[in-house]
């Protein structure tokens, strides 16, 4: 019988809804065999989680990292990563404090659109690693807004006052400290950065070449054909395909578990973990 692979997902360390132990029960619920806990630029998450699997399901030490390539901002996931190797660790710490820092700029600018404490409020989720979506579960219960199409839309999306440009790593170096880390670096969900065909072929080929191991093939919302198309890239290149929900709490377009088969031929990137 050939096993649930789910390898993308995030808890409240970062912009999820569930804690850690909270999204492995629901995981098993949902028939997953194998889990990897992603969270955006964090791992406080993975001791918690890998407690909470037991023999349940089996754990893969995951994050996923925000980086900038050709001045457009990408989400590398790091699979079977040891979360304790110090160059990571300290990688990882900084771009929390330069995002700490970010929610404090966007907690000034809000405040010129007529929002009080956004910065405080979001800092009182608790959240290791704070992102734009403590923002709009912030803004959202304020009544400032609906919904997260709104809050991108009016306060926080790229064009408006709220709107400040992540620093983030480059991807250069988001692949050397996975690859440092003993880990696997895969490109996030390609479709969602909005790149040319041409122009996602150079990214995944310099990818390739920096260290990249493989691209995720099956996400939500993922455009018809995409998948064949890049898994003939990767085949090409020599990449694995990964598998993830991206879940983040119960949404009516993903849930934990729920993931499309990888197109025929393309090596999926689990048969690289070996053990990890
Ligand atoms: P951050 O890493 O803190 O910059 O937050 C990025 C997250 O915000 C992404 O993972 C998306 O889930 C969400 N996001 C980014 N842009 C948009 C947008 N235009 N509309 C809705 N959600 C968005
Ligand atoms: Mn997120
Ligand atoms: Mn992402
Ligand atoms: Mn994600």
């Amino acid at each position: 019988m050939s096993l649930r692979y789910d390898l993308h997902c995030h808890s409240l360390i970062s912009d999820g809804f569930l804690s850690p132990e909270a999204l492995v029960a629901r995981a098993v619920e949902k028939g997953v065999d194998v889990l990897a806990l992603t969270d955006h630029d964090c791992t406080a998450g993975l001791g918690r989680a890998r407690a909470a699997a037991g023999e349940g399901l089996r754990l893969v030490n995951g994050v996923e990292i925000s980086a900038r390539w050709a001045e457009r901002e990408l989400h590398i996931v790091g699979l079977g990563i040891d979360p304790e190797q110090a160059d990571l660790a300290q990688g990882l710490a900084a771009q929390r404090g330069r995002r700490r820092e970010r929610a404090e700029e966007m907690g000034r600018r809000l405040l010129k659109l007529g929002v009080a404490d956004a910065y405080e409020g979001v800092v009182a989720y608790g959240a290791e690693s704070l992102g734009r979506g403590h923002f709009v579960q912030f803004l959202v219960a304020q009544g400032h807004a609906k919904d997260n199409a709104q809050v991108f839309k009016r306060f926080i999306g790229k064009g408006c006052t709220g709107y400040v440009p992540g620093q983030w790593m480059s991807l250069e170096q988001a692949v050397s400290l996975i690859r440092g880390a003993g880990g696997l670096p895969v490109l996030a969900h390609p479709g969602r950065y909005k790149f040319s065909n041409g122009k996602l072929k150079a990214l995944i080929g310099e990818f390739a070449e920096l260290g990249g191991a493989g691209v995720e093939l099956a996400y939500p919302n993922q455009q018809a054909g995409e998948a064949e198309r890049l898994g003939r890239v990767c085949q090409e290149l020599k990449l694995a395909g990964s598998a993830g929900s991206d879940f983040h709490g119960p949404m009516p377009w993903t849930e934990l578990g729920r993931v499309r088969p990888l197109p025929a031929g393309v090596e999926p990137v689990w048969e690289r973990l070996n053990g990890r």
